[in-house]
């Protein structure tokens, strides 16, 4: 026990502390362990906690939890693919445990997903301890799964899409490529007119320039750039931003053609309505501020 009070060594059990910022950390307890080792690109453990389930994390953060992934998986699909209204063919950018796949895929006018996933024992991985989070979304015949490394793929690709998802870890490691002037404009390229790019974009109170970095390559790309917020447990720190960059009209979309469009689609959702859709491009001036 230190004199400023109990820290995750003096706590029962053992506890997986990730670091958020310099100064700041998040711990979870663990009830089980599944899985930790290297595999070819990073650091892979998957562990229970009483509160979020099953816990992946690589390199030490949090990406995904059975409890509270639908709303990252929700916001980060059904936002850019209602807001378009007639998507045909999707890009993901990482995505291994197929949660985005998952939500991509229940929009049934969607032909054709493609996934670039750089670490291949991250899928084969969570298909088998975390099944839940992908609910068969690697067996859907629409899904073409490409084991390589999105800067590579979105270089090299001729395809174009009507929305590009970029599902990746953080801007460290291999996810650091992802997040360049370089690739957002391989990523616009790939675009079909009117198509969105949306990108994972941290936590703004934590990761600000991240998220202004970002922010200025959009706005150097595309007509409309901006961000949208939704706020994910395990993703501590407050909200989280997605980027969001299009040179159509499609955030002028309104409630009553969003509505139509959701009701058309017949499916349930947890987390995502048409009023959290606009409510989500509502930001407060700390994050307006930073995406400038
Ligand atoms: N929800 C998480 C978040 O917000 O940080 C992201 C989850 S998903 C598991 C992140 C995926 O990006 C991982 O499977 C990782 O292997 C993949 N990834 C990282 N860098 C990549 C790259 N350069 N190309 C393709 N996939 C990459």
């Amino acid at each position: 026990m230190t004199d400023r009070g109990p820290s995750p060594a003096d706590w029962p059990g053992d506890w997986n502390v990730e670091r958020l910022h310099a100064d700041h950390s998040q711990a979870l307890r663990i009830t089980a362990e599944f899985y930790d080792s290297a595999t070819e690109h990073q650091r892979l453990r998957v562990f229970e906690n009483p509160t979020f389930g099953r816990i992946m994390t690589l390199d030490g953060v949090v990406q995904v939890t059975e409890a509270d992934n639908f709303i990252y998986h929700e916001m980060m699909t059904h936002v850019p693919i209602f807001a378009h209204g007639a998507v045909r063919r999707v890009l993901i950018v990482g995505g291994g445990d197929g949660g985005m796949a998952r939500e991509v895929l229940k929009h049934r006018d969607i032909e054709q997903v493609t996934m670039v996933e750089i670490d291949g024992t991250v899928v084969d991985f969570c298909k088998s301890h975390l099944p839940g989070i992908s609910a068969g979304a690697f067996d859907d015949p629409r899904l073409d799964l490409v084991i390589a490394d999105g800067a590579d793929f979105m270089r090299q690709n001729a395809d174009v899409y009507d929305v590009i998802i970029v599902d990746s870890t953080d801007p460290v490691g291999p996810g650091e490529v992802l997040f360049t002037d370089t690739f957002y404009g391989h990523a616009k390229a790939r675009l079909a007119p009117g198509g969105i790019l949306v990108t994972q974009n941290g936590v703004p109170f934590l990761q600000g320039a991240e998220l202004t970095n970002t922010m200025r390559a959009f706005t150097a790309l595309f007509a409309d750039a901006t961000c949208y917020l939704a706020t994910i447990p395990t993703y501590a720190g407050g909200p989280m931003a997605f980027g969001w960059g299009t040179d159509g009209a499609a955030r002028g979309v309104d409630l009553a053609t969003l509505t139509e469009r959701f009701a058309a689609a017949g499916f349930e959702t947890d987390y995502y309505t048409p009023a959290v859709h606009l409510g989500a491009f509502a930001l407060p001036p700390y994050v307006a501020r930073l995406i400038g």
